[in-house]
């Protein structure tokens, strides 16, 4: 059994979830709904000065929880494998200026190769970025993504492949991020998120819905509550495993984004409570 919410403290919303909102609309709205926790997505870092970024986030008292995100390290292509390295170090370069203890990675993929092959890749860029990860101060976290996203997204799907990698890569620097939507379905996900927990190795829990039936397997995440996924209970299992961090809201949605995102934010506020 997951502890109960009573308020607002552990609530942290992904820039991506309030997709209309440039970085200060997002700062504003949240801090003034009560809402301090925030995870930025690296396109409304754009164009941004990151000290000033960084200034902003304090004067309204707002924790950085990650950035998002990094990662495509698998590629058939050896310039691009080259290319996504210098991405990700900017990434890592820009998580450590606006103040974010953590950088979201998701993998990457290729058609053109297998999927052993993929993670060989992912695992090599990411040992190719943890030293300067090191000087930063960000923690790196594998993102395992739903299979669906095998062909192109991720090669690393499961909970178990990620605790693997993090296994081998055998640095403190790196862990995991447990994402409801993705790895809800895995009959293994209990005993794997323990697992994670036990190797000290669990870093970000993020949440949203899976909308029955789904029309879109990208843009049509549900507010909590609203689907089928028992996100009260993996809750609970992070917490088993010694999760205290914040549960980060995550929602991709063309239905959302077109609404007005102030009543929206309140929705999200409702259903934190009541079905997270
Ligand atoms: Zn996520």
């Amino acid at each position: 059994m997951a502890t109960e919410i009573k308020d607002f403290s552990k609530l942290c919303i992904h820039t991506m979830t309030n997709k209309p909102w440039d970085l200060k609309q997002c700062i504003e709205n949240y801090s003034a709904a009560g809402i301090h926790g925030i995870t930025i997505w690296r396109n409304v870092l754009k164009n941004q000065k990151l000290n000033d970024t960084r200034k902003m986030l304090e004067d309204y008292g707002m924790q950085v929880v990650s950035v998002a995100r990094g990662g495509f390290f698998a590629s058939a292509d050896k310039d691009k494998r080259r290319s996504a390295t210098e991405d990700n170090l900017r990434a890592v370069y820009e998580a450590g200026a606006v103040g974010a203890p953590l950088l979201i990675l998701v993998c990457g993929a290729d058609k053109r190769q297998s999927l052993e092959k993929s993670r060989e890749q992912i695992m090599e860029g990411i040992i190719r970025i943890l030293p300067l990860a090191q000087d930063a101060g960000v923690k790196l976290a594998i993102e395992p993504l739903h299979p669906m996203y095998a062909g192109d997204r991720s090669a690393v799907n499961t909970m178990a492949q990620a605790n693997k990698m993090t296994k081998a890569v055998n640095s403190g620097l790196l862990g995991v991020a447990v994402d409801v939507y993705h790895l809800w379905w895995d009959d293994k996900l209990k005993e794997e998120i323990h697992r994670c927990g036990k190797n000290g190795k669990l870093f970000a829990f993020h949440i949203s819905d899976w909308n029955v039936p789904a029309t879109d397997f990208l843009n049509d995440r549900e507010i909590m509550g609203n689907g089928c996924i028992n996100i009260s209970e993996i809750r609970g299992w992070t917490e088993e495993a010694g999760f205290s961090g914040f549960n980060e809201v995550e929602i991709f949605s063309e239905k959302y984004w077109s609404q007005d995102q102030k009543k929206y934010l309140e929705q999200i506020k409702n259903a934190y409570l009541n079905y997270t």
